[in-house]
């Protein structure tokens, strides 16, 4: 059977061209000791925004592991897929993150609420789950009240995940079942009654993404309450240790953090929790690494940050139409947008700062940051004029991209 890691740590690549960076962030955390394997991930949402396919990912990443001669696991994720989208990356992934957020809230069958109720004896009363901050009390009629809310996005998951292993055969993919991208956090009572599901459903998930308290904004820090967040974020690890146990799903599940890059406040409690618990983890982070494209263009200066400041320039002219679709992810307080003809006047290094997620930076500004995570369609348009600039500036925009997820992500999780 395919596993998935303990660790694995998803990066996305937008325009196909640092695959070996970010991989070279995985070989100095394996010298420091600790296998984390990549998962290359990009959404249908984002091959369509840049008109790229699926196969380019797979693609990429596989030169990069060759070149350096990569010789742990490494996966492609199809990442946020549904039954409509998922074909087009079956060819060339292992990894499918299977997205119910849609159908969550949307009434299942009666009669399946309540067989699933009187299926679950189990799941009432006050529960020994090893782990556990207080115990968890579940009552009769929270179980159907969270069943009602999930059994159809469960149902769906089942329909997605027996297609995809009609295709694949069952073995050979990693699952991960996605309920992050809606409106209300899953509690972890709830989570416990969904995974339940799930099993019935014969779903033979690795990982599951829930939505967790607080914000994950785009390219940002968590915006929360992190003493709520470390309760939670143990108490899903409990959950998911006593579900492996009770309902037979695979040993090796565990949780995904999804919008996972840049937040450092969060960090150190998940290593904790890690530490701990001896938990396996799956982050995804995907636009981080655009930015630090960025970045390295304006370090560049000439060409390279000519282009970066014109991109941010026809950003901040069509600033509703690019966040329209992010708008539940990103919080952008426009009067802290500076104008086109400041960042015109901004050396390169300047530009890079105001970028740089480095909160403490007297130049950082989150808000400029925000905008631009969502603005790589303008690259996008730019086309070779982008990828010859990326190419021609290679070193030090692989420097910024490694540094990144290797100093500000990976050593903050895995090491501290
Ligand atoms: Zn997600």
């Amino acid at each position: 059977m395919l596993t998935l890691e303990r660790f694995s740590f998803g990066v996305g690549d937008r325009f196909a061209h640092q695959a070996k960076a970010q991989l070279r962030a995985f070989q100095m955390l394996a010298r420091d000791g600790i296998d984390v394997a990549p998962v290359w991930n990009k959404s249908n949402r984002e091959h369509t925004f840049i008109g790229s396919e699926p196969q380019s990912v797979f693609d990429a990443a596989k030169v990069a592991v060759q070149e350096l001669g990569w010789p742990q696991g490494w996966h492609i994720d199809a990442d946020h897929i549904r039954l409509e989208t998922v074909d087009r990356f079956m060819a060339c992934s292992d990894f499918f993150t299977i997205d119910v957020a849609d159908s969550i809230g949307k009434p299942a069958a009666a009669a399946d609420v309540q067989a699933f109720v009187n299926r679950h004896p189990e799941l009432v009363g006050t529960l020994n789950v090893p782990g556990v901050s207080t115990p968890l009390t579940i009552t009769q009629a929270d179980v159907e009240r969270v069943a009602a809310k999930y059994l159809l996005a469960v149902q769906d998951a089942g329909k997605i995940y027996r297609h995809i292993v009609a295709a694949k055969g069952e073995g050979n993919i990693i699952a991960e079942v996605s309920m992050d991208e809606t409106d209300a956090p899953q509690t972890p009572p709830e989570l416990l009654i969904i995974l339940a599901a799930l099993a019935d459903e014969k779903v033979r998930l690795q990982t599951i993404a829930p939505k967790f308290t607080g914000r994950f904004n785009k390219g940002v820090d968590y915006v929360g309450d992190l003493v709520q967040f470390e309760k939670e974020f143990n108490d899903d690890l409990a959950v998911i240790a006593h579900a492996i146990h009770q309902y037979g799903l695979p040993a090796n599940l565990k949780l995904s953090v999804h919008s996972g890059s840049d937040k450092f406040s969060i960090y150190p409690i998940i290593r904790r929790a890690l530490q701990r618990t001896g938990a396996g983890l799956h982050v995804k982070t995907a636009g981080t690494t655009w930015l630090e494209e960025l970045i390295g263009l304006a370090e560049a200066g000439g060409d390279g940050l000519a282009l970066a400041r014109e991109i941010y320039a026809y950003a901040l002219e069509h600033v509703d139409e690019l966040c329209a679709p992010y708008a539940s992810v990103i919080d952008i307080d426009r009067g802290k947008l500076p104008s086109a003809a400041t960042v015109n006047s901004w050396t390169g290094p300047q530009l890079a700062s105001a970028l740089r997620h480095i909160p403490t930076h007297p130049e950082f500004n989150a808000h400029v940051r925000q905008l631009l995570h969502v603005s790589f369609k303008i690259a996008a348009k730019a086309g070779s004029r982008y990828i010859d600039l990326l190419k021609a500036n290679e070193d030090i925009v692989a420097k910024q991209v490694t540094e990144n997820i290797y100093e500000r992500h990976m050593r903050p999780l895995f090491i501290g």
